[in-house]
This record gives structure tokens, C-alpha cells and sequence, in this order.
């Protein structure tokens, strides 16, 4: 386990790859407020709670790092929330509580195997957030303040 942290902001449009070309919607936060906060994090697969204003609180799986796959030159959070929603949510106040950590991030050989971890990453994250130790922060104020 680690000490929860906490980030928000308003969903922003990203390289439009997620959910096109993985089939694994990632909601982008703006950058701006958090290139320092994500220093302080090892880049690898974390999970937690998402909550969305108007909407509810979430299950969500999130990556933070260069996403070698890709390349970027930016490092970046990308939650995937684990619900089917029937449309976008561009614009709205998404918080997240991150409370525990899979794995590193990886490089991969193909995208096959990349989503195969991801989908993978996704399994651990549903079984690990319904123990106690972590289903508790899915009533964590900071989710729901705006909702
Ligand atoms: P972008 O590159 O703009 O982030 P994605 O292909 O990653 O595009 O898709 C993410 C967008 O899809 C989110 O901003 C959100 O509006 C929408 N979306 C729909 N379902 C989900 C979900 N389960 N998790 C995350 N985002 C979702
Ligand atoms: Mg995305």
C-alpha cells in the first residue's frame, strides 16, 4: 500500500489514441498543474478512485510516465475509468485518489501485448480496490466536493 495522494482537474482532449487505438479510453488532466507532482512519482500503472462531477465515483486504473510505446516527450497521468459510459465527459471536474501501485512501466514489443498487460493491470485494479484497505477511499470527500 501507499499513502493515498490526490490530484483533479478538468478533462482535457489528448492524442485522441486511447480509446481509438487501444480500445482504452484514458481521460487526460491538463499538464500544467502537475509536471512537479508527477516528479514525485515513479512512472508505472497505479489505481484508485475517479470521481466525476455530475456523474459518480469510479474505479479507475491509471498509467503515469513517458508511455514508451508511443514516446512521448511529456510525462503524463491517464486514468482509465472502469465503467462503460455511453459518452464523453470532455470538460468535466474529474478527481482522483490514487491508493496503490501495480507495477513500473514497461516497454512492449507489440500493441497485442501491451494491451494484454493493460487489460491485465485492469483485473488486478477491480479485484485490489473492493479490499477494505482501499474500497474505503471510494468515500473520500475530496471525490464527491463538487459532484
Ligand atoms: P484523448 O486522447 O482525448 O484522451 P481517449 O481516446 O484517451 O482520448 O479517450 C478519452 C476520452 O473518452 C475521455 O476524455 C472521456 O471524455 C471519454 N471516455 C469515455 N469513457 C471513458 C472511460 N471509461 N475512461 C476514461 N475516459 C472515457
Ligand atoms: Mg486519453
Amino acid at each position: 500500500p501507499i499513502e493515498p495522494w490526490y490530484f483533479g482537474g478538468p478533462v482535457v482532449k489528448g492524442f485522441g489514441r486511447g480509446s481509438k487505438v487501444l480500445g482504452i479510453p484514458t481521460a487526460n488532466l491538463s499538464t500544467k498543474g502537475y509536471s512537479t507532482v508527477l516528479s514525485e512519482y515513479p512512472s508505472g500503472v497505479y489505481f484508485g478512485w475517479a470521481g466525476l462531477s455530475t456523474r459518480g465515483v469510479y474505479k479507475m486504473v491509471m498509467s503515469i510516465g513517458w508511455n514508451p510505446y508511443f514516446n512521448n516527450a511529456e510525462k503524463t497521468m491517464e486514468p482509465w475509468l472502469l465503467y462503460d459510459f455511453d459518452e464523453d465527459f470532455y470538460g468535466e471536474e474529474l478527481r482522483l485518489a490514487i491508493v496503490g501501485y501495480i507495477r513500473p512501466e514497461a516497454n512492449f514489443s507489440s500493441l497485442e501485448s501491451l494491451i494484454e498487460k493493460i487489460h491485465e493491470d485492469r483485473r488486478i485494479a477491480e479485484t485490489a480496490l473492493e479490499l477494505p484497505l482501499y474500497s474505503k477511499y471510494q468515500d473520500d470527500p475530496y471525490l464527491k466536493r463538487s459532484l
